[in-house]
């Protein structure tokens, strides 16, 4: 390490991240240990595993029936450390899982996880689940406030306003399947039969919550394309109509029309966020999970958001994750339209190495203001802290560079890491 990189390690230690995307579950749930098999599957060291090290472990050879007991409620630590053991050994060095070392090292004190330090991080794992737990995490990983995707409601009333600011996510709305009905009906205890009576929910959503928002949310691309194409209200009315008369069963629509309801309904949100003055937030790129993504889809995601970001030029968006592994795309996008941001969140982890080349070449071709660096996209907090070690290196190592290659000055770079830690997303979000 020269001197210079020393500097700049420091700087980039030194500046508190705005984190602009997380997916934190509210501290209580975690506090009253009550089970649920998709927010708390269980309450020990293996739940830091479920977002997102359990997927690597899986196409690492683990067996799908073995992952679901190391998840679950029932195996005591050890047995659960044997299920693990010699997977983690495979997976180790990939973000996700250097993630979590981080997060053993810096909270726990612990190396990794083995048979010998498996007690010690089983306890740690308790003994730091206490009130406060989030704000003395988030303290340490030098976060000063997070932005949360929640995963409980369409936007969570949050018992810690100050700490974690909130998303309205739309994906119900745009989305409009059973699922989606049957969160709205459970959340407003109203059973839209009719699209203006689905339009007057989402108003309402927007008049109640859209003051107290962030920004609003919708990953929609995990179901479809990012075309959404202008559809007439008369025809949306009458395909809604036909669909929620089926809804529960397979939709009455054939794909073509739920696509043009979608577009209808998506567009109908995008007006409303633009109307609130909040930026819409898009996920775009790889998909989490494992043995279901459509890369010819994702391939397309930029070059289809050339359409939304014209006929919406006064709504501002946010591209989420570098859309990677296309991330060149999206430099391109965020180069060209005024009204289009890059968020790394979650890109650290998927790809280390990638995402200090993105940064470079982002730094070196669109303008300062319209990058976001981190977002640990976990619904845990202790992780967290490992992700924001893996992007401050990162960041650091992309600044570094530039500055060894000379296209950056060593006292430029003070100002520009304060602006993509933690500057621009305080300029750019209301509420924050
Ligand atoms: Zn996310």
């Amino acid at each position: 390490m020269t001197n210079f990189d020393r500097q700049i390690t420091q700087w980039v230690e030194q500046t508190p991240f705005m984190d602009t995307h997380e997916h934190l579950i509210e501290e209580s749930l975690r506090l009253s240990g009550a089970l649920d098999a998709r927010l708390l599957p269980c309450d020990d060291w293996a739940y830091l595993f479920a977002s997102y090290v359990a997927h690597d472990l899986v196409v690492a050879g683990m067996p799908d029936a073995e992952l679901r007991n190391f998840l679950g409620p029932d195996l005591s630590s050890e047995a659960k450390y044997r299920l693990v053991a010699p997977y983690w050994d495979r997976v180790r060095h990939t973000g996700y899982a250097q993630a979590l070392r981080h997060t053993f090292r810096g909270l726990y004190g612990e190396n990794d996880l083995t048979a010998e330090s498996l007690p010690r991080i089983a306890e740690k794992y308790r003994e730091t689940v206490r009130p406060g737990f989030y704000a003395t995490i988030l303290r340490r990983a030098n976060i000063e406030r997070c932005q949360v995707n929640s995963v409980q409601r369409i936007f969570m009333e949050t018992e810690q306003p100050e700490l974690l600011a909130q998303d309205l996510d739309i994906t119900n709305f745009s989305r409009c399947g059973a699922v989606d009905f049957t969160r709205v009906e459970n959340e407003t205890g109203k059973q839209p039969t009719t699209l203006e009576a689905w339009l007057d929910a989402i108003d309402f959503y927007f008049a109640t919550y859209g003051p107290r928002a962030v920004a609003v949310k919708c990953w929609i691309a995990y179901s479809r394309s990012l075309d959404f194409s202008p559809v007439a209200e008369a025809h949306a009315s009458q395909l809604f109509l036909r669909h929620a008369g089926k809804i529960g069963s397979t939709s009455a629509l054939c794909s073509e029309d739920l696509k043009a309801l979608q577009d209808f309904l998506f567009r109908y949100c995008v007006d409303k966020a633009g109307e609130c003055g909040l930026p819409v937030k898009l996920h775009t790129g790889y998909l989490s999970g494992r043995g279901v993504m459509q890369l010819a889809r994702i391939r397309d995601n930029a070059a289809d958001l050339c359409r939304l970001l014209q006929d919406f030029p006064d709504t501002r968006f946010v591209l989420m994750h570098i859309g990677y592994p296309y991330e060149k795309e999206f430099i391109a996008l965020a180069k060209h339209y005024p009204n289009a941001a890059i968020d790394m969140c979650w890109a650290w982890i998927l790809n280390p190495a990638a995402s200090v080349r993105f940064l470079k070449e982002f730094l070196l071709a669109v303008p300062a203001n319209n990058i976001f660096t981190f977002g640990g996209d976990y619904a845990a907090v202790e992780p967290i802290y490992g992700h924001a070690c893996i992007a401050r290196r990162g960041i650091a190592q992309a600044l570094s560079e530039l500055v060894a290659e000379g296209w950056i000055a060593l006292e430029e770079s003070p100002e520009l890491i304060e602006r993509v830690m933690r500057g621009n997303a305080r300029r750019f979000f209301p509420n924050v």
